[in-house]
């Protein structure tokens, strides 16, 4: 029998989940089927109980449901408990498990798809939303020289660390707000704000961007105002966050499948596209 999966969200008709999964599919000869479920904004419980009593063997969760998605997960990993936030959930004889692949997603398109060495390296990660809380952990764990968050709403950052260090133990991590900034230099700045849905770019001191820095905005399709603020301030490189939206839903294939799908000929077709 064919294997249903869906990504679910409000709003959800944006998605290109169901194209990167049934791509991978196709690429893996696996049996299955991939929907976008559009969840009433109080109804999200229902709608993934609904989806698991249909037969359904996983689901990707999307905004705004992660923090919800955290709560319904009778067991969660070590990394999506890091984050306090689900963006996958499997379901199973062993009932509802959560994971977040947001992070790793990210990590391997800094590394193998865009070929950065974390390691040593300064970096600075913009905003103290649910995308932020994802990857802190993963950044950490390429074991950078530093990494600051910053946050238009300064309180906002300084309680996530707050919170990241009291769970996790000891690690190079500052917060604050953005004028706090400057002065500093980083090797890699993410933008993990959802400033550019809103066409605009974190108001960001002059002169943050180290020589043959990245500039990397979480928001895909296309060059962002962030992006080309960078390119203005200096930034050697800039992406956009379509490779992390494979990676991640490449991590989620596998945790449902056992088999790795592989990213890079789906990420070409969805930038010819
Ligand atoms: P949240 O709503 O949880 O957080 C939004 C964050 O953006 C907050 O830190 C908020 O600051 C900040 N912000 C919003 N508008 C502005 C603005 N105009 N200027 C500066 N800061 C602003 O969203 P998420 O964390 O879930 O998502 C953030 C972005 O990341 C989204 O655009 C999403 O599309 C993208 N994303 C991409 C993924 C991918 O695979 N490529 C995966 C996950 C997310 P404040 O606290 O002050 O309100």
């Amino acid at each position: 029998m064919t294997d249903r999966y869906a990504v679910i969200g409000n709003p959800i008709a944006h998605s290109k989940s169901p194209q990167i999964h049934a791509a991978f599919a196709r690429l893996t000869f696996q049996d299955l089927t991939y929907e976008a479920i559009l969840a009433p904004l109080d109804g999200f419980e229902r709608a993934v109980r609904d989806f698991a009593a249909a037969g359904g063997r996983g689901m990707n969760v999307t905004v705004p449901f992660k923090l919800e998605a955290h709560a319904l997960a009778g067991t969660c990993s070590p990394r999506a408990e890091a984050a306090q936030a689900v963006n996958t959930l499997i379901f199973s004889g062993n009932g509802i498990q959560g994971d977040n692949t947001d992070g790793v997603g990210l990590v391997a398109d800094l590394t193998r798809n865009l070929g950065l060495d974390l390691a040593g390296k300064r970096i600075l990660l913009l905003g103290a939303g649910g995308a932020a809380r994802g990857v802190l952990l993963p950044l950490l764990e390429q074991q950078p020289a530093q990494l600051h968050l910053a946050n238009r709403t300064a309180d906002k950052a300084r309680s996530l660390r707050d919170e990241f260090v009291a769970r996790a133990g000891a690690c190079p991590l500052e917060a604050g707000g953005f004028d706090e900034l400057a002065g500093g230099q980083f090797d890699l700045v993410i933008n993990a704000t959802a400033a550019s849905l809103a066409d605009e770019a974190p108001p960001l001191p002059a002169g943050l961007y180290a020589p043959g820095s990245l500039a990397y905005d979480m928001v895909y399709g296309g060059e962002t105002p962030f992006m080309a603020a960078a390119r203005a301030q200096g930034a050697a490189r800039q992406a956009d966050g379509l490779g992390m939206l494979v990676e991640q839903a490449a991590e989620s294939f596998f945790l449902w499948r056992g088999v790795r799908p592989p990213t890079a000929p789906v990420l070409a077709q969805l930038r010819g596209a």
